[in-house]
């Protein structure tokens, strides 16, 4: 299989042709692809403002801005991998557990194929059915190490009377599953108002690593990105990265923004600070266009997506 390139803008315009991620060909086979990136419409576990269904066809329009090769590491990931737009999992909006299962199959059927994933929902509670996909197909079979942008540990119980599968509850369910080792999970940007002074003990009992924005804000993302490879060492791990993590004042599109939060260029630095880990998988998720302001979080989303796809292509 060749390598993909993205739609030459100078000879293309990049506001004209047909959108997808990073202006790479479209295809529906993913195999001989290194990494997929494709996405996930689906926001059937948000708990309060919708609307990340609408996410990947944002993150796609903006994602036309992306260019080649990154400014700072100089990695030119079309060069090293076989990359394509996959195209959206056709993910029901009805059925809560027949979509985990459709995203989890979807995402099983590119790790079969040998690529890796790099999804953009879709709230946060797509990260599990990947999760999982991806969990049952590594070669070791182990829990994975999870590195977690977020304002919000997502490690509730349940919400609304026993609902166990929500976007506050996803790394909760994974480490029950066996999916994932919480203490090689770490978690960064945690911040705001919680339920209960003791919401995090569970999560910290487990033995994750909570970094909250404060703390943060006072080591800086060389020093936090030292820990973070540290923690996860050879073995293999995933990164999510819920664009709430990013002030809101840079990412208003988003159901469940929370003030205080890293600027884009905190998160740009700490994202290049997982260069050389061993890296199965990564997304982005909660971008919500109807709550954007100008495309700025789909434009976000895009970026990071990029720097993702940068560190993927550095890791192997
Ligand atoms: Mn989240
Ligand atoms: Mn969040």
């Amino acid at each position: 299989m060749p390598f993909h390139e993205p739609v030459d803008a100078a000879l293309v315009p990049r506001f004209a042709g047909h959108a997808t991620f990073m202006r790479l060909p479209a295809l529906s086979d993913p195999t001989g692809l290194d990494v997929a990136i494709l996405g996930i419409p689906w926001d059937g576990g948000t708990t309060n403002r919708p609307g990340a269904r609408h996410g990947p066809r944002e993150v796609r329009n903006q994602s036309s801005l992306m260019r080649r090769v990154h400014h700072v590491s100089g990695t030119a990931p079309y060069e090293r991998l076989r990359v394509a737009d996959l195209g959206d999992l056709a993910v029901q909006p009805i059925d809560l557990m027949a979509a985990l299962a459709q995203i989890e199959s979807g995402i099983a059927a590119v790790c079969a194929a040998g690529a890796r994933p790099l999804s953009v929902g879709g709230d946060h509670l797509t990260t599990l059915p990947v999760l999982r996909a991806i969990h049952k197909a590594a070669p070791t079979r182990g829990p994975l190490g999870l590195v977690q942008f977020d304002a919000h540990s997502d490690t509730n119980d349940s919400y609304f009377g026993g609902n166990r599968y929500t976007h506050g509850t996803p790394f909760r369910r994974a480490i029950e599953e066996g999916i994932l080792d919480p203490r090689r999970m770490v978690q960064i940007g945690i911040r705001g108002s919680v339920y209960a002074a003791d919401e995090h003990q569970w999560a910290q009992d487990q033995g994750i690593r909570i970094i909250y924005i404060e703390e943060f804000a006072r080591r800086g993302a060389d020093q936090i990105s030292a820990e973070i490879r540290m923690l996860m060492g050879d073995a293999p791990c995933y990164v999510t990265f819920d664009i709430d993590s990013i002030d809101p004042a840079m990412a208003p599109g988003t159901g469940t923004p929370e003030i205080g939060g890293l600027t884009t260029r905190e998160a740009q630095a700490l994202v290049r600070g997982l260069s050389g880990l061993n890296i199965l998988g990564a997304d982005v998720v909660e971008v919500s266009p109807p709550f954007d302001v100008g495309g700025i979080t789909a434009l976000t989303g895009a970026t990071m997506l990029f720097e993702l796809l940068c560190v993927l292509a550095e890791t192997r």
